[in-house]
């Protein structure tokens, strides 16, 4: 087994931050997610929300009545 953080050989009995060879790698790993979720926003997109109390443009034509 590997630490993810410096690619070294990890002792795995008797360690407390395994998968990582270190507290120090641990940290670095800990700070990698906290930095991705500060960059990536999450699923919520504000720019498609449409507002429905807004009226709508009349760009379609009108209705026909022909009989
Ligand atoms: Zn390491």
């Amino acid at each position: 087994m590997k630490c993810p953080i410096c690619d070294q050989p990890v002792k795995w009995q008797g360690n407390p931050y395994r998968p990582f060879c270190s507290e120090r790698c641990k940290l670095i790993d800990f700070g990698r997610w906290a930095n991705e979720e500060y960059r990536v926003p999450g699923p919520e997109s504000p720019a498609t929300e449409i507002e429905t109390d807004e009226e709508r443009p009349v760009n379609a034509p009108p209705s026909l009545e022909e009989e």
